[in-house]
């Protein structure tokens, strides 16, 4: 099974309620809130409520409300964190799937960072 989910990971815990979390934004599909160890000034993980493990299983799997939900929210925190070039100084949405793509916890998550200038996209190795 491509996608199979482990509702053990952090996050579905995060979800039950199980381990705390500082919530930014929630929504009936979507959590969006603090990371643990932030890498920029604003670092915000914005998670599906739904049980998926990347962002293509996702795109794939997720009901049309959930997807839209999700991108709606994304979209509203930008606005709360006033990091939109609209607004602010601009951000970079970073999400890790498998091994290459070096995730950690396999509950789809979108990573956003801003804050700081961020320089280039990638590092060499
Ligand atoms: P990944 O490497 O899977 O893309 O990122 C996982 C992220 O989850 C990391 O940035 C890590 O700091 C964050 N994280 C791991 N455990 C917890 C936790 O218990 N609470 C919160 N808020 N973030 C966590």
């Amino acid at each position: 099974m491509p996608y199979a989910y482990d509702d053990q990971n952090i996050f579905a815990k995060i979800l039950r309620g199980e381990i705390p979390n500082k919530t930014v934004m929630e929504t009936d599909h979507t959590l969006a809130f603090a990371d643990i160890q932030p890498q920029t000034p604003h670092h915000v993980l914005v998670i599906p409520k739904g049980a998926y493990v990347t962002a293509d299983d996702f795109a794939l799997n997720a009901s049309d409300a959930e997807i839209t939900d999700f991108w709606r929210s994304f979209g509203k925190i930008c606005t709360k964190l006033a990091v939109s070039p609209d607004q602010g100084a601009g951000y970079r949405i970073i999400s890790n799937a498998g091994e290459d793509g070096v995730q950690d916890v396999p509950h789809f998550h979108l990573h956003i960072l801003a804050g700081r200038p961020l320089g280039r996209m990638l590092q060499a190795g």
